[in-house]
C-alpha cells in the first residue's frame, strides 16, 4: 500500500513528506488510518541521534486514529475501533508480568530499534528500508502497522485530534505523580519544567488534591499558564535562591517533586529542596553520560526518595481511558497545552515545540 509519511533523513534535519510503501499488518499488529499526532521532544531526541535509531525513519509516537484491519491474532479490536497509540513492549518479561511494561526489559528493541523485533521494517522507499516501530508504532504517516500492546481502544465517540498525546507525554507527567509519587491529599509537590510534561504533572497535582503546587521554569509565560493550570506557586527557574524560595514555600521543603527538564543542575536543585522523607522523580531525558552529583552527605539524612520515571510508570490500557474520564469530567484540560497543525506544516510544530511558543503540537494527518 502507498502511504504518505514524514521522514527523518540526519540530525537537525526537516521532515521531508515523501510517499512509501507499507506493508501488510503481521498477526499481532493493527494497521491505523492516522488521524493525528502530537509532536514531542523525544521525536526531537531521536532525530538527533541523542538515541541511535537507524535513520531514515519515520518517527511520532504519539498517534490517534482509527483501525483499518486488525492481524490474524488479533481478536479484541475490529475496523473502525477508535484507537489511542502508546509505547510497545515485549508482554512477557519480569516487568510487563508485574504491571510495569514501561520498564520492559525489552523497551529499547520495541521501541527504539526503528524495526520488528524480527529486525523487518514496516516502510520502505525504493525497495530500501525506513525505520518503522517508533514506539510500536511510527504515527507520522497517514497509515501505519502497530504493535498490538501499542494499541489502546477509546470510545467512539472519542475526540481523536486532541488524545494522540496522552499516549506518551501527558500520560508521562500525569503518571509520575498519580502513578509514582502518589502525593497525599494538602501535600506540596513542585514541577520542574512548566512544558507540556511538566504541566501534566501540575494538572495531576490538582487532581490528586496537592495544595501547595510549585512550578518552576525559565519561560514566564509558561509560569503564567502553570498558574492558570492550578499551580498555587511559581518560581523563576534562573533565580539563585530557588531553594531558599521553594522551602519557604513549602514550610521547610517539598514533600513531592518533578523534574521534567533533564538539565542536570536542575536535578541538583531538586534534591537540595526536598523536606525529610521526600520523595522525587527524574522524568526529562538527558543525553546518554549526562551526570548529576547529589551530596550524599547532608541527603543522607533527609531520607529522601529518588525515582527514574519512564512513561509515568504507566499501563496505557488502563491509565490513558482514566485520564480521557478525568478530562471528560473536567478536570484535568489538557486540551488548553494543544494546538493542531496540518501535516503540510510539521517544520512548523517542531520549531515552535523548540522556540516553546506551541506546549503541544499535534499534527493533523
Ligand atoms: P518542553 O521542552 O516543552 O519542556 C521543558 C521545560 O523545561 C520548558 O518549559 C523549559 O523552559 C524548561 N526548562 C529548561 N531549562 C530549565 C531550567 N534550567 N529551569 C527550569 N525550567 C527549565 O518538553 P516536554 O515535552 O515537556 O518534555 C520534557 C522532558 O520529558 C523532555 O526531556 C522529554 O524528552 C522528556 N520525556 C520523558 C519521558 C519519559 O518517559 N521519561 C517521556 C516523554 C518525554
Amino acid at each position: 500500500m502507498k502511504i504518505t509519511a514524514a521522514v527523518t533523513t540526519a540530525p537537525k534535519s526537516r521532515f521531508e513528506l515523501v510517499e512509501l510503501d507499507l506493508d501488510e499488518p503481521r498477526p499481532d499488529e493493527v494497521q491505523v488510518r492516522l488521524t493525528a499526532c502530537g509532536v514531542c521532544h523525544t521525536d526531537a531526541v531521536v532525530r538527533d541521534q541523542w538515541y541511535p535509531t537507524p535513520l531514515p525513519a519515520v518517527l511520532g509516537h504519539e498517534g490517534a486514529g482509527v483501525v483499518e484491519t486488525v492481524g490474524s491474532a488479533v481478536t479484541d479490536l475490529a475496523p473502525g475501533d477508535k484507537v489511542v497509540l502508546s509505547f510497545n513492549s515485549c508482554g512477557s518479561c519480569r516487568s510487563c508480568l508485574n504491571g510495569h511494561p514501561a520498564y520492559c526489559e525489552n523497551f529499547y528493541t520495541h521501541n527504539f530499534s526503528g524495526r520488528r523485533p524480527d529486525g523487518d521494517t514496516a516502510f520502505t522507499q525504493n525497495g530500501e528500508a525506513v525505520s518503522s516501530h517508533f514506539f510500536g508504532q511510527s504515527a507520522f504517516a497517514t497509515v501505519s502497522n502497530v504493535a498490538r500492546r501499542s494499541v489502546v481502544k477509546v470510545d467512539h465517540d472519542a475526540p481523536l485530534e486532541l488524545l494522540g498525546p496522552l499516549g506518551c507525554g501527558i500520560q508521562t507527567g500525569a503518571g509520575a505523580v498519580l502513578n509514582v509519587l502518589n502525593p497525599e491529599a494538602g501535600s506540596s509537590i513542585v514541577v520542574f519544567g512548566a512544558g507540556a510534561v511538566g504541566l501534566a504533572a501540575v494538572l495531576a497535582s490538582v487532581v490528586a488534591n496537592a495544595t501547595t503546587i510549585v512550578a518552576v521554569d525559565i519561560v514566564p509565560s509558561r509560569l503564567d499558564l502553570a498558574r492558570e493550570l492550578g499551580a498555587t506557586h511559581t518560581v523563576d527557574g534562573r533565580a539563585t535562591d530557588q531553594v531558599k524560595q521553594i522551602k519557604e514555600i513549602t514550610g521547610g521543603g517539598a514533600q513531592y517533586a518533578v523534574d521534567t527538564t533533564g538539565v542536570a543542575p536542575v536535578f541538583r536543585t531538586m534534591t537540595d529542596c526536598m523536606g525529610v522523607r521526600g520523595h522525587a522523580a527524574l522524568v526529562g531525558a538527558s543525553a546518554l553520560g549526562t551526570e548529576s552529583t547529589i551530596d550524599i552527605g547532608t541527603q543522607l539524612l533527609s531520607g529522601q526518595t529518588i525515582s527514574m520515571v519512564v512513561e509515568g510508570d504507566s499501563n496505557p490500557q488502563l491509565f490513558i481511558p482514566r485520564l480521557i474520564d478525568l478530562y471528560r469530567a473536567g478536570r484535568f484540560p489538557f486540551d488548553k497545552l494543544v494546538k493542531t497543525y496540518p501535516m503540510a506544516d510539521i517544520n512548523d510544530a517542531f520549531e515552535d515545540s523548540e522556540s516553546g511558543e506551541t506546549l503541544k503540537p499535534v499534527v493533523l494527518l
